[in-house]
């Protein structure tokens, strides 16, 4: 995710959070880990594999080669990060190179029982739509990636007869409806919740609020309106892409007070979204620390149910 850095100051976080968040931002953060949670079974809900075998999974021909970055990131290259930060589960995200092409996820999943859990990507406009979905939930697929290519897409899937029978089956299913969206595709994702209630939705990287470099209020107000869908989870997570885009990462706890009181622990989900956190400068153990040891107004079930219990209940 590209976006140009914005300097905050004493005054923006005011306007932008108001006095008790500011507070908040004001307060020491504990900068020792905790032992009791440092080597906990957690899960991290967002991670992207793929190969360099390019002949046995070739990519989608609008991709090259050379936007594979990093050429290679396999399970055994992503344990090398998440082991030693206690994280034992993944939720693998189909990547975009692969298309509608699930398999090296699938293969991935099966190669590692137990470990994994999937989020795939179909094709909604397809007359086999159920089959399809069904054919990736009997491999371990528990949740389908949407992702607006267009400004007015996802306000487009509002009456779109196939989106609609995507919501409609993962629904009846009990496979979650995963959105990879920009803040103005929350309002679409507000009315196909109303429409869908019976289906879950995980928004990925709250929405992409931060993006810019600037956590914007009105974008995260409605962030926080949709927790009032019982249904309806944010992954608290890619912070190398938000804010400052640095570690520790502090600047984004504000963002996450908010969502936390909007949607309780129960709701969100902690997610690295590797391979890109682990590219430098970032790196994979400051982005779990920040929820597993500096956050200081969350409660140590509070950490599990971010770091793991929530990402069990929707995806294992
Ligand atoms: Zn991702």
């Amino acid at each position: 995710m590209a976006g140009q850095k914005a300097k905050w100051t004493r005054r923006d976080w005011q306007a932008a959070f108001g006095a008790m968040a500011l507070s908040l931002a004001a307060r020491p953060i504990p900068a020792a880990s905790s032992p009791a949670l440092a080597d906990g079974d957690w899960i991290d809900a967002h991670v992207h594999v793929w190969t360099p075998d390019l002949d046995r999974y070739p990519i989608q021909p609008q991709f090259t080669v050379e936007q594979m970055v990093p050429r290679s990131f396999t399970p055994e290259e992503l344990f090398a990060h998440c082991r030693p930060s206690g994280v034992q589960r993944v939720v693998l995200i189909q990547m975009s190179y692969y298309g509608t092409d699930n398999r090296y996820m699938l293969d991935q999943i099966a190669a590692y029982p137990g470990v994994f859990s999937g989020v795939g990507i179909v094709d909604h406009r397809i007359e086999q739509l159920p089959e399809a979905i069904d054919h990736l939930a009997e491999h371990g697929v528990k949740g389908l990636r949407i992702h607006p290519t267009s400004a007015d897409e996802a306000k487009e899937w509002v009456q779109d007869a196939g989106m609609n029978r995507l919501w409609s089956h993962c629904g009846k299913t009990g496979v979650a409806v995963c959105p990879l969206i920009n803040p103005g595709d929350l309002e679409a994702i507000d009315q196909l919740a109303e429409k869908h209630r019976d289906t879950t939705v995980v928004i990925d990287h709250f929405a992409r609020i931060g993006v810019s470099g600037s956590i914007e209020e009105d974008r995260l107000q409605k962030l926080c309106s949709l927790a009032r869908h019982p249904k309806c989870y944010v992954k608290t997570s890619a912070f190398y892409a938000l804010g400052k885009k640095q570690a520790p990462h502090d600047d984004l706890i504000p963002m996450i007070r908010r969502v936390l009181d909007a949607y309780g622990p129960q709701r969100l989900m902690w997610a690295s979204d590797c391979p890109y956190q682990v590219q430098a400068p970032h790196a994979y153990d400051p982005s779990i620390a920040l929820v597993r040891d500096r956050i200081d107004f969350l409660s140590p079930s509070d950490r599990k149910w971010m770091l793991r219990d929530t990402a069990a209940k929707v995806f294992f």
